[in-house]
This record gives structure tokens, sequence and C-alpha cells, in this order.
């Protein structure tokens, strides 16, 4: 049944738009949104852009700026489902600084029950479902979570305490994987690992737009009649910003950073696309990020991107390639 629901999602890769809203505080002004119908966005580009003064781009989905995170979240479920019947999934926040990846994978910053980003959903529904099934299938879930800056993998959830009791995960080695078993204990995970990714970071340099953060959830489920063990995995990836740098304002340390990400999201653009046009090469090796994924990119796996756009217009070159970056791997 579950299976039948995930196949409705015609083919493995999905792409929805997410519009974050005018911020409190922000003087009253136009959007650079135009319009929005279905799956279908209409942006106000200037001339430079587009000869009309419009921007049409399709996805699976739009959510404007007043959509919820629950409106949000419950068409992101049938993937959440599918890691519990042995299937991987990648969700993936994609846009520039500011434009609410963190809001719709973590939530803001103080959160509140209704704030809850995807990833808390996410293993909300897990734990309810595996509740729901325990008379049938035994389910363990574990969580691992790390940070990619400058092509270098770090483990997020260090402490001594968890050092112990650690396992080793499935593509990093040497990476906890920690058994969770309610949506407390992720609370407090991810409060340790946004602990963990802060250091490092100044006010001057937020390094936390600068890399990519990824909360992987293993399921490991034993049926109990039949003893069969079947494996899951679901990855929820906030990406480092996407904005593009002025090369004359860059240098050094900041160019450096800036290098790395253009490289690793392109190799993650070429990586989807080439799923999305079935190729037989995809070129997996490219970048960390990819290679951290390669398991549940392709195949039967099954991928989610959120873009994410910001209403102001004077943000506009950026929101056009996010769109278009979007376009191309939807
Ligand atoms: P990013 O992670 O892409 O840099 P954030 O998620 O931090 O962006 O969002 C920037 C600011 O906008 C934050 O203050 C956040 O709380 C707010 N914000 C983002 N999306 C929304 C939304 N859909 N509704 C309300 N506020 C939002
Ligand atoms: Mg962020």
């Amino acid at each position: 049944k579950l299976y039948n629901q995930v196949q409705d999602l015609k083919g493995n890769i999905r792409v929805y738009c997410r519009v974050r809203p005018f911020l409190p505080g922000q003087p009253n002004r136009a959007s650079t949104v135009d319009h929005i119908e279905e799956g279908n966005i209409t942006i106000i580009a200037p001339s430079k852009y587009s000869k009309e003064g419009r921007k049409s781009f399709t996805f699976n989905k739009v959510f404007g700026p007043s959509a919820t995170q629950g409106e949000v979240f419950s068409d992101t479920r049938p993937l959440i489902r599918s890691v519990l019947d042995g299937f991987n999934v990648c969700i993936f926040a994609y846009g520039q600084t500011g434009s609410g990846k963190t809001h719709t994978m973590s939530g803001p910053p103080e959160l509140t029950e209704e704030g809850l980003g995807v990833n808390y959903r996410a293993l909300g529904d897990l734990f309810l479902l595996s509740e729901q099934r325990k008379d049938t299938v035994c389910y363990d879930i574990s969580v691992q979570m790390l940070e990619i800056y400058n092509e270098q993998v770090r483990d997020l959830l260090v402490t001594d305490e968890i050092r112990n009791s650690s396992q080793n995960g499935i593509n990093v080695p040497d990476a906890n994987l920690v058994p969770v078993s309610s949506t407390s204990d992720v609370i407090t995970l991810m409060n340790l690992g946004q602990k963990n990714r802060a250091v490092g970071a100044t006010a001057m340099n937020d390094r936390s737009s600068r890399s990519h953060s990824c909360l992987t959830v293993h399921v490991q489920g034993k049926d109990l009649t039949s003893g069969s063990i079947l494996r899951g995995c679901m990855h929820l990836v906030d990406l480092a910003g996407s904005e593009r740098v002025e090369k004359s304002e860059a240098t050094g340390d900041r160019l450096k950073e800036a290098q790395h990400i253009n490289r690793s999201l392109s190799a993650l653009g070429d990586v989807i696309f080439s799923l999305a046009q079935k190729n037989s090469h995809v070129p997996y090796r490219n970048s960390k990020l990819t290679q951290l994924l390669q398991d549940s990119l392709g195949g039967q796996a099954k991928t989610l991107m959120f873009v994410h756009i910001s209403p102001e217009p004077e943000g506009v070159g950026e929101t056009i390639s996010t769109l278009k970056f979007a376009e191309r791997v939807s």
C-alpha cells in the first residue's frame, strides 16, 4: 500500500519550491513573485533577464509565503514512510543564504510545536509508524549528523558520552551513530550538533551558511515472523548558501569557501540531472557530498529538493539562478 503511494510520486526525483515571506520589521513592498498557480511560479524579472519582464518556472509543487510548516511537511510524508519499507531517501534544502533553508528543515530559531521543521516531523513520523507496526516489525532508529566544510567531513555528534556508545556509520567510518527513540532524543542531539557546528564560526564568519549539514537517519526493521531484516536510510541536508560570490569581493579563505561550495553544489546538480536523464554514467565522485550520499541517490532511492527563494526584488538575480538550477534537476 505504502509502496504504491510512493510509486504515485511519479519518478524518484521531486522538486518543491518554497517562497519565504517578508520578514517582520521589513517595510511593506512588492514581492519579486508575480503569481503562483499550482506547480507554476512567475517571477517579475528585469529586462536583463527577460524581455517580457516575467519569467515562469514549473515544479512538482510551489509553496507560497503563507504555507505553514505543517502544509509543507504533509507533501513530504509519503517519502518518510517509505524509509520504513526499506527505501533510501534524500531531502535537500537549496537556496541562497536567508531564503529559508534552515526554517524548512529545522524551524525558526525559537522552536515551537508549530514551527518544527521537516527533520523533527520526519523523525516524529518514523517513531509513530514504527510504534504502530510493533506487533509485526521491530525497528531500530539511529541518527548521524555530519558537516561538510571545504570538502572536509566532520562528525557533529561528538561528546565523550556518545563516543563511548558509538557504532560505525555506513559511509563515514568513525562517525557516531546514535540510537534514538523519541523526538526529545532528537532535539537533544540536534542541539549538540548545532553547538558543535558553531565551533569555528565567528560573528564575521557564519560558517553554517557556508557548509552543508546532513542529518542521516538509519532505520533497521526486523520482521518478527520471518526474522528478515530490512534497512532504510534518510538524509536530511541543509545545503550551503547557493549565492554567487563576486570575484572582486572574495579573497583568501572566503574565496576558497566559495569555490568549494560552487563545486559541490554543481556536482550535486550534475548527479541529480544525470539521474533525471537516466544517464548511464552518474558523476558521484566529483564532491564529498555526492560521494557521501551515493547509496541514497539513484537506483530505487527517492530524492526531494526544496528550493527556496526570497521575495525581495533586489535579490532577483539569485532567485532566477536558484530557479534555473532547480528546473534543470526536475
Ligand atoms: P537560510 O537557512 O536559507 O539561510 P533561514 O532559514 O535562516 O535561511 O531564514 C532566514 C530568516 O527568515 C530566519 O529568520 C527565518 O526564521 C525566517 N524565515 C525563513 N522562512 C520562513 C517562513 N517560511 N516563514 C517565516 N519565517 C521564515
Ligand atoms: Mg541556514
